[in-house]
């Protein structure tokens, strides 16, 4: 079985109550019988009776850990100087023939990343299907004149017939720009904007078709995308977050990649890599607005949950990067491609370095001589290692949404009847084996708690719904959980 319980749990005072279905005297005798007096008070203390924090709680597939760890700091740094090469990757650049051939302009990228995708699909034995999506965008503030704008995926479609219609996807735009975002023909590197997203897509391709090869089976479909036209006002992500709306994909999350090259600049910390989520939902109705008003659902849009569970992921894989997570939709009124997701109603993060420098970014290749400074987004800023962990956190987390059963559907707390116990329902996942409901404080960041129902699709807790928030989450036989879902009242 991959699923390794962390040997640390058996040793705390938590975690010896797996099922919902002893009574409440039994758990005291258990409690006291197997933990002491001491630590029944510190739980009952907490008001939620006895049951185990989550932060302690790791869960690691051994396969999963061992795909990740084929991620390649110098095949990133591959990939980013290749894009840088192309001089201009600015969606008006050069994408006539006579340029691919050069090999300069957002044309010859594309085709470049194209042929990538389609290099790891014949190693993988034809594992991964190679796909565009191309459109014209009319001339607007920063397209000059009709632009054909093509985004490049690949699908590694799911191995379970049921749920192959689960898509996780992650993305990175593989557009750049310099000072002037009407410039198509200066140089445009865009190492790290989004030379480094780019990067993290193409790299968790290759090593999760890899571990396809070694058998390793995803039930649910990953999608890995890059797009362009995010620097002329996110017109890839827009049109294949609509093309995925309109054709009813099931998207579970969307990782936007977007500056995740860990700029080298002395004040960077490189331990960690911000994940940006939306509260509000900005597809939420006038009438789903007023309804997380009056339930306190103010941060648990589905997009939160995925960042929690981006955070429920770095505790259980070593990726050499810690997700830091932002309660924010993006940095201080800036924008980014998991948007466009949103803006449709799937759950999308965005992940960005922790510190940017600006005179690497936006930039056209300088230097001022009177200050000594560099400008430009040039490949010797980047720190490949970093992108490798930041690649490294992403594959887990699309490996382990992709090997996890659905979230669970129609999860509801029962509030037909005033009372301080709560009853949750929900009805079953495919792939399911167990669930467990996870709870927190109202003004706790993350899950704090959970509680294993081992069978069935109903819960009553001895915990109240007003001090609370519930989650509930489904688990196949080997332990992998899927994102929770939150429960919607029902009279
Ligand atoms: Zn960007």
């Amino acid at each position: 079985m991959a699923y390794q319980k962390n040997s640390k749990i058996a040793k705390s005072c938590s975690s010896r109550y797996p099922t919902i279905n002893l009574t409440a005297t039994v758990l005291v005798a258990l409690a006291l019988a197997l933990c002491g007096p001491l630590c029944l008070a510190q739980e009952m203390a907490q008001g939620h009776g006895p049951a185990p924090r989550l932060a302690e709680d790791p869960h690691t597939d051994s396969h999963i850990a061992e795909a990740i760890r084929q991620d390649s700091a110098d095949h990133i740094r591959q990939t980013i100087e290749q894009l840088v090469g192309f001089n201009s990757r600015s969606t008006i650049s050069a994408q006539d023939d006579e340029s691919i051939k050069a090999g300069k302009g957002i044309g010859a990228a594309r085709e470049w990343i194209k042929a990538e995708f389609e290099r790891y699909s014949k190693d993988c034995g034809g594992c991964l299907e190679v796909k565009t999506d191309t459109f014209t965008e009319q001339p607007g503030d920063r397209i000059p004149k009709p632009t054909e704008i093509t985004n490049v995926y690949a699908v590694l479609r799911g191995t379970d017939p049921q749920q192959a219609n689960r898509i996780v996807l992650v993305t990175g735009h593989y557009d750049s720009r310099n000072s002037d975002p009407l410039n198509g023909t200066e140089p445009a590197p865009g190492a790290n904007d989004d030379g480094s997203g780019t990067a993290v897509s193409l790299e968790c391709a290759r090593v999760l078709s890899k571990a396809v090869l070694n058998k390793v089976k995803f039930p649910a479909t990953i999608v890995f995308l890059t797009v362009a036209g995010e620097e002329q006002g996110l017109n890839g992500s827009k049109h294949f977050a609509q093309m995925a709306k309109q054709q009813g994909w099931k998207l579970e999350a969307v990782l936007n990649n977007d500056i995740v090259g860990g700029d080298r600049s002395p004040q960077q910390d490189a331990s960690v890599v911000r994940v940006f989520s939306e509260g509000l939902p900005a597809a939420a109705t006038e009438s789903e607005i007023r309804r997380i008003r009056m339930l306190g659902g103010e941060s648990d849009s589905t997009s939160r949950e995925l960042a929690r569970y981006i955070a429920d992921v770095g505790r259980s894989y070593d990726a050499g990067v810690k997700p830091l997570l932002v309660f924010r939709l993006d940095r201080f009124l800036r924008g980014g491609d998991h948007y466009s997701f949103n803006q449709q109603g799937f759950a999308a993060v965005r992940l960005t370095e922790f510190r940017e420098d600006f005179n690497h970014q936006h930039q056209n290749v300088r230097k001022d001589d009177a200050n000594g400074i560099e400008y430009g987004d040039l490949p010797k800023f980047v720190n490949f290692d970093y992108v490798a962990h930041v690649a490294r956190l992403n594959a887990a987390t699309l490996a382990s949404l992709a090997s996890a059963p659905a979230p669970p559907a129609s999860v509801k707390i029962l509030t037909k009847n005033l009372e301080n116990d709560t009853t949750l329902t929900w009805e079953p996942s495919t792939g399911a084996s167990a669930y467990e409901v996870v709870w927190r404080s109202t003004n706790a960041a993350d899950w704090e708690y959970v509680q294993v129902v081992s069978s069935g699709t109903r819960a009553t807790l001895k915990v109240s719904k007003d001090n609370v928030i519930f989650g509930v989450r489904a688990l196949d036989q080997a332990g992998h959980r899927s994102l929770p879902a939150v429960p919607e009242p029902e009279r």
